[in-house]
Formats: C-alpha cells, sequence, structure tokens
C-alpha cells in the first residue's frame, strides 16, 4: 500500500537529544555552582523538582526556578537574571550549537522524501512542548521539511510568589509571548499535555487531522518512525500503523546515563532515553532503521 502519511518523532531519531541536552544541562549546573558556590548535587536535585512541577525537563525558565538560586539572591531580581540566569543560559547554548546537529543523513533523506512524495505530508510529532521543540527543529535545519509540527502546551512563565512579578529578562519574555513561529508555513497543533505518549491520543489526532482514522484498512498507508521500543513502536502497534524503530537512538553511553539521572524526574528517564529492549514481550516493530536513511528502503 502506498504510503500516505509519514510521522516522526524529534527527539533520539532525527537527531541525538540526550547527548545534546545532557551536556548543554551539565554545563549551565556547573556554571551556576561556579557563580553561586551553591553545590552541583544540589542545583542538579531542584531542577528535578522544578522539570517535575512544570511537566518537562526541557522547561527553558529553570534557574529562576531553583530555590536556593532564588535564597541566594534574596530579592535583586535583576542581579539573579543578569548573572546566574542570563550566563547559565549561554553557556547552555555554546555548549548546544556544536550539539544539535541532525543525526547523519537525516537532511538528505528528508530532502528525498519532500522530492518523491511531494504529496505526503511529514508531520513532527513529539511530547516535547511545541515551542521548545520548534526551536529545536528550527536550529537544526530541518522545520522547512514538515508539513505540520504537534507538541505538548507552551512552558509557563515563572513568576515570583513573593510579589508576582515576572522572572524572565524583558527581551526573551516578548520572543515567548509573541509565540515565535520560527518562519513555520505549516500547521501547528499544541496537543493537551494527556495526549503524551505512550498514549495513543496524540497519533490519533495526527490519524484524524488526515482522515486516515476512520477506516482501519487506511493505517497501513501510514509510517511511523520513533527511537522509543515501548513508547513510539508500542504505540504505533496498537493504532494499526506501519512503525519504523529509529534503533540507532538507543543510549549506549553510561556517562550520559549518570548525568541524565542527577537532574531527570525518575520516571522520565526511560521517557527521554531508550534502551535496548530484549524482552519477549517487547513492542515488535515493521521495520528496524541502522541509519535514519533506510527509511527510503520502506516508502513505497
Ligand atoms: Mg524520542
Amino acid at each position: 500500500m502506498a504510503v500516505k502519511l509519514i510521522v516522526t518523532d524529534i527527539d533520539n531519531t532525527v537527531f541525538d537529544w540526550v547527548t545534546y541536552y545532557v551536556r548543554s544541562f551539565h554545563a549551565l549546573l556547573n556554571e551556576v555552582e561556579s557563580i553561586t558556590g551553591i553545590p552541583y548535587a544540589q542545583l542538579a536535585s531542584e531542577s528535578r523538582d522544578a522539570f517535575t512541577r512544570h511537566g518537562s525537563i526541557e522547561y527553558p525558565f529553570l534557574i529562576q526556578e531553583l530555590p536556593s538560586v532564588d535564597r541566594h539572591y534574596a530579592d535583586d531580581f535583576d542581579r539573579m537574571l543578569a548573572e546566574a540566569v542570563d550566563r547559565g543560559r549561554k553557556v547552555f547554548l555554546k555548549t548546544a550549537e556544536s550539539l544539535l546537529v541532525p543525526y547523519k543523513g537525516v537532511r538528505e533523506t528528508l530532502e528525498e522524501i519532500r522530492r518523491r512524495f511531494p504529496d505526503v505530508p511529514l508531520v513532527a510529532l513529539t511530547d516535547a512542548p511545541r515551542y521548545v521543540a520548534m526551536w529545536k527543529l528550527n536550529k537544526l535545519g530541518l522545520l522547512p521539511y514538515f508539513t505540520s509540527v504537534y507538541g505538548l502546551a507552551d512552558p509557563r512563565i515563572p513568576t515570583s510568589e513573593r510579589n508576582g512579578r515576572v522572572k524572565v529578562d524583558p527581551e526573551i519574555l516578548l520572543k515567548h509571548l509573541q509565540q515565535s513561529n520560527f518562519g513555520f508555513k505549516g500547521r501547528i497543533r499544541i496537543l493537551p499535555d494527556e495526549y503524551e505518549k505512550p498514549g495513543t491520543r496524540g497519533l490519533k489526532t495526527v490519524l484524524m487531522d488526515h482522515n486516515l482514522d476512520e477506516d482501519p484498512a487506511h493505517r497501513g498507508t501510514v509510517m511511523w518512525v520513533g527511537d522509543n521500543l515501548r513508547k513510539d513502536v508500542g504505540l504505533g502497534e496498537r493504532l494499526g500503523v506501519r512503525t519504523a524503530w529509529a534503533k540507532y537512538g538507543v543510549l549506549m553511553d553510561q556517562e550520559l546515563y549518570r548525568l541524565l539521572h542527577e537532574f531527570s524526574p525518575v520516571a522520565n528517564v526511560h521517557k527521554n532515553a531508550s534502551f535496548a529492549d530484549g524482552a519477549p514481550d517487547a513492542p515488535q516493530p515493521t521495520y528496524s532503521l541502522e541509519q535514519f536513511a533506510d527509511l527510503l528502503k520502506f516508502l513505497i
């Protein structure tokens, strides 16, 4: 059956999210430690709590949400924003610069898909907040290849419990409030938090939007690509679509795993990094990809 819709996960599927995020966030915490003298372990543990509160490990206003940083600066918000927040943010971005790159062959493959299947929609479906997902796709240079992006709600702007003041630099706040679309011409959909994977409602919404949900026979025309066997492949299996497992996205590096564990909400470690899964009840993908470009072999 000819493919009518291609849906792909982003993190650890089109780029190495774990290396990018763990390295950049590790550098950020080191910088905040050196500015404030607050020990790394404490900052990491408070980060975990803040990520849990905000429901995302990629919460972008993290530093100003750390209780020890807040206490360190007492009521001097401006100094906190100018020192810990600004410098931490810059170190994160500087570290990310060389790490926020697509896996080998991803750009060429997406280009080829657009050329060979100009009428087939190419959808990005992610559990990241919509703004964060588009920011990453834009930096990766991949945004223009997609026809739509589906993500979760945008991050909440942090305010002080003491006086209600917004704890973000005005210039950065403005960018967020404008909900920058990075010049994207396609469709953007924000899914409710309870649509998070491995629930099927996110992908089901994508199918419904493309009129491929009604007739189960149509489901075989949908290709769903993701790195997480339990989360991505499993939900595709339940919906009866074709699944391509981005096997190369599996985390092998023990050091990165250890660093991720220090600041990630525990329940999220397996959400944000995928692991080799030899269990007999593990979901079975329709196809396994050694590299993203293998997808072309299975698109007919
Ligand atoms: Mg993923």
